[in-house]
């Protein structure tokens, strides 16, 4: 499931450049032109990192971030700074504003890109274990490996994002529209069905008989739910 990153820009080809960078490095983007309602936008967009303008035309990139950190929707997700002025950083990293980092213009896309995923490695690490030892799965987070048993599986990176979500939320039946939200994320062309045939596939690997499952198990009119099993 890609990350989400929110530009909160009004240079309209800047805000382009970032966003063609980054949807380039594998992120899910949104640009915000910071004009009134930039807080709301974020609350719905749920990004895992803000790149945040300090310049906006109406708001002022620091009262954006003073809101976000007292935000309940938004929390503690990292903010990047974009300054114009060198002289405005230690404003930016101090405590009264609360940045994550600052990039100061002008800058290569590369870098930023760099950063943004550094960021976001970091808050991974911090959050969650690198591996999962469930049941007879072993997941290993940064070499997206799992083995059950002795066995290693062979799952596609949809399948394995499909198992490292049942496995993080055993127990409780998901429908196949919140399976697509958590695991697909905002990816249009994908149906429910589409969840059919991945459930299918991974029973293929994790289950003895994949007509008979005991770990993924079908919730009739409903969806799916996960055990970890014996
Ligand atoms: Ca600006």
């Amino acid at each position: 499931m890609s990350k989400r990153i929110a530009i909160v820009e009004d240079e309209a080809e800047l805000a382009a450049l970032l966003d063609y960078n980054l949807r380039r490095a594998g992120y899910e983007t949104r640009t915000m032109g910071g004009a009134g309602g930039v807080l709301k936008s974020l609350e719905e967009f749920k990004p895992d990192l803000v790149v945040l303008d300090v310049m906006l035309p109406e708001v002022d990139g620091f009262e954006v971030c003073r809101k976000i950190r007292q935000s309940a929707a938004l929390g503690r997700i990292p903010v990047l700074f974009l300054t114009a002025r060198a002289d405005e950083v230690d404003r930016v990293l101090g405590l009264e504003i609360g940045g994550d980092d600052y990039m100061t213009k002008p800058f290569s896309p590369r870098e930023l890109v760099a950063r943004v995923k550094a960021h976001l490695r970091r808050e991974e690490m911090d959050a969650e274990p690198a591996v999962l030892d469930i049941g007879p799965f072993r997941l290993d987070r940064n070499a997206r490996r799992v083995m059950h048993g002795e066995r290693e599986l062979s799952l596609t990176s949809t399948e394995f994002n499909l198992l490292e979500f049942f496995l993080t939320h055993r127990g409780h039946a998901y429908s196949r529209d919140q399976l697509l939200d958590s695991v697909w994320g905002a990816q249009h062309y994908v149906t429910p069905r589409t969840v059919d045939v991945h459930v299918r596939r991974l029973r293929e690997q994790i289950e003895e008989q994949a007509d008979n499952p005991k770990h993924l198990t079908t919730v009739r009119g409903f969806g799916y739910r996960f055990e970890e099993g014996d």
